[in-house]
C-alpha cells in the first residue's frame, strides 16, 4: 500500500521545522503534549492501556509504569488500538516472511515481524498515515542538504518490508538489497547502480569494504549509514577510511525511531518523535538503559517502554548547533558473523540477524539464546526455554530450522551442539548473544 505523498511531505517539512527551532521549554512543552494525546488516545481506545495506567494522572506521564517486549506481546490483542489479534497479525507476518512477500497488511495496517535486539519477536503495527510520517521524517533527517538530482541509495537488508518502501519520490531513486544474496552478486548490482548512499548492517559494509579495496567495487558512495547492529569504533574507522566517506548511523526498532546521525556525524536523538528516558544501570558506569515514549503512534502505542538496550550517552553538545541529546555508543547488539560451508567448498558468511532468526523462529518457547561458533561449519546452540517446556521438541525444532536454513542458502549441514541453559557472562561483560570465538 503506497502511501500519498502529501503527507510525506508534510511531515518532511515539519520534521525540518523541529530539528531547527524546538528546544529547551519548546521541545519539553512539544514533548508533554505530544505524549499526553497519545496516552490519552490509547486509555480510550486500547484495553490494555486503560487498565495498565488506571489511576495515574496524565500530568504524570514520565513516571507512569512501564512495559516491555514480552508484556506488549503477552497483550497485543488489547495493546493496540484497532482490535488486530496477534494470533491473526503473527500468521500473516511469518506467512510474508516464509513467501518473502514484504506488503503483508491486516485491516489495512503494516505488519512487521523483528526479533530485535533482545531476543523476544516483537509484531508492529503501523497505519499509512504512521508510514508517510516515518518517511517523511527520516528523509528530513538522513538527508542533511537537498540534493540537487535525486539520490541513489542503495539499502541493504534481510527482509524488506513496505515501510522501506515508502521512502523515495523525487529526492531519492532507492534499491533494496537482500543481505543474503552472494557478495559477488551485490558488488556486480552495485558497480551498476553507483549508489550515493549506502546502508546496511556494518558487518556487510565490511565485506564490501573489503570489494573496494580488492578493486572489485568501483561504486563510491558519498556517504554509509550502518543499521540493524552495533557499530562499533574499529569497524566505524575502517570502513571510513577504506571508503574514505563518513559513516553515519540509523538506530531504530520495532517501538520506533530512535536517533540518526547529523551532517556532523553525531547519533542524535530524535527528541521530537519519541521521549527517551534514560535509565541508569546499576554498576553501569554511566550507561543508561531507554525507556521510550512514542509520540506519534496511535495504532500501537508505545509507551514507557523499556528496551534492553544499552546506551552510552554523550555529555559534550554537538558541533552542529541541535540541542538534541547525542548517543556516544550503542553497546548492546550482537555483531558477530558465524561461517559456513557452500556445497561449492567456500565459506558463506550468516550475519546475526540470520542467526538470530534461524534460531527464535524455530520455537515460540524460546526466551533466550546464545549462539557460539568455534570453526566454520560447527555451531553450538544454547537455549533458555519458558517453562515445563519439553526441551528435547524445541532442540529438534531448532535443528530442523538450522538445517532448512542452510539449505536455503545452498550449505552443508552443520555440526550441531544444542544445549539447555545459557552460558556464564561475567558481571559488567558486554553480551553478544552470537560470538565467533575461532577461526573463521
Ligand atoms: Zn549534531
Amino acid at each position: 500500500m503506497a502511501a500519498s505523498p502529501l503527507p510525506v511531505i508534510r511531515h518532511f517539512l515539519l520534521a525540518h521545522w523541529r530539528w531547527r527551532f524546538l528546544r529547551g521549554e519548546r521541545l519539553e512543552r512539544f514533548q508533554t503534549r505530544r505524549a499526553e494525546s497519545i496516552i490519552a488516545h490509547a486509555r480510550h481506545h486500547a484495553p490494555f492501556y486503560r487498565a495498565h495506567l488506571a489511576g495515574h494522572d496524565l500530568r504524570d506521564w514520565r513516571q507512569m509504569p512501564t512495559i516491555d517486549k514480552q508484556t506488549m506481546m503477552a497483550h497485543f490483542d488489547t495493546f493496540n488500538t484497532q482490535g488486530v489479534r496477534r494470533a491473526e497479525a503473527m500468521g500473516v507476518a511469518l506467512r510474508a516472511e516464509q513467501q518473502r512477500d514484504f506488503a503483508p497488511t491486516v485491516k489495512g495496517l503494516t505488519v512487521g515481524l523483528s526479533s530485535g535486539t533482545s531476543g523476544h519477536r516483537g509484531l508492529f503495527l503501523v497505519s499509512p498515515l504512521e508510514q508517510a510520517a516515518w518517511a517523511g521524517t527520516i528523509l528530513a533527517r538522513t538527508i542533511h542538504h537537498l540534493p540537487r538530482k535525486p539520490l541513489r541509495v542503495a539499502f541493504f537488508l534481510r527482509s524488506n518490508s513496505n515501510l522501506y518502501e515508502q521512502v523515495g519520490g523525487r529526492l531519492l531513486h532507492f534499491r533494496y538489497f537482500d543481505l543474503m544474496q552472494p557478495l559477488a552478486d551485490s558488488v556486480a548490482a552495485l558497480n551498476h547502480l553507483r549508489p550515493d548512499i549506502l546502508v546496511g548492517p556494518p558487518s556487510l559494509l565490511g565485506f564490501l569494504a573489503e570489494a573496494l579495496r580488492r578493486g572489485e567495487l568501483q561504486a563510491r558512495p558519498s556517504r554509509l549509514i550502518s543499521v540493524a547492529e552495533v557499530l562499533e569504533p574499529q569497524d566505524k574507522a575502517r570502513l571510513e577510511s577504506v571508503f574514505e566517506v563518513p559513516v553515519h548511523q540509523i538506530y531504530q526498532c520495532t517501538e520506533g525511531l530512535l536517533a540518526v546521525s547529523c551532517a556532523a556525524g553525531s547519533l542524535h536523538i530524535q527528541e521530537d518523535i519519541v521521549a527517551l528516558q534514560a535509565e541508569p544501570l546499576p554498576g553501569g558506569e554511566g550507561r543508561v538503559t531507554p525507556i521510550v515514549t512514542d509520540l506519534w503512534r496511535q495504532i500501537q502505542p508505545i509507551i514507557r517502554y523499556r528496551l534492553n538496550d544499552v546506551l552510552q550517552l554523550e555529555t559534550e553538545p554537538c558541533a552542529c548547533g541541535s540541542p538534541y541529546r547525542v548517543i556516544h555508543a550503542i553497546e548492546g547488539r550482537c555483531d558477530d558473523i558465524c561461517y559456513f560451508e557452500t556445497r561449492a567448498g567456500e565459506a558463506r558468511p550468516f550475519f546475526p540477524d540470520t542467526l538470530r532468526r534461524m534460531v527464535l523462529l524455530a520455537s515460540q518457547e524460546i526466551s533466550e539464546y546464545q549462539l557460539v561458533q568455534e570453526r566454520q561449519g560447527h555451531l553450538c546452540i544454547h537455549l533458555e526455554v519458558a517453562p515445563h517446556t519439553p526441551f528435547d521438541d524445541i532442540a529438534r525444532a531448532v535443528q530442523q530450522s538450522v538445517a532448512a536454513t542452510l539449505e536455503g542458502y545452498d550449505c552443508r549441514p552443520a555440526t550441531l551442539i544444542v544445549e539447555q541453559g545459557l552460558l556464564h557472562v561475567p558481571s559488567g561483560a558486554k553480551r553478544r548473544r552470537v560470538q565467533r570465538v575461532g577461526p573463521g
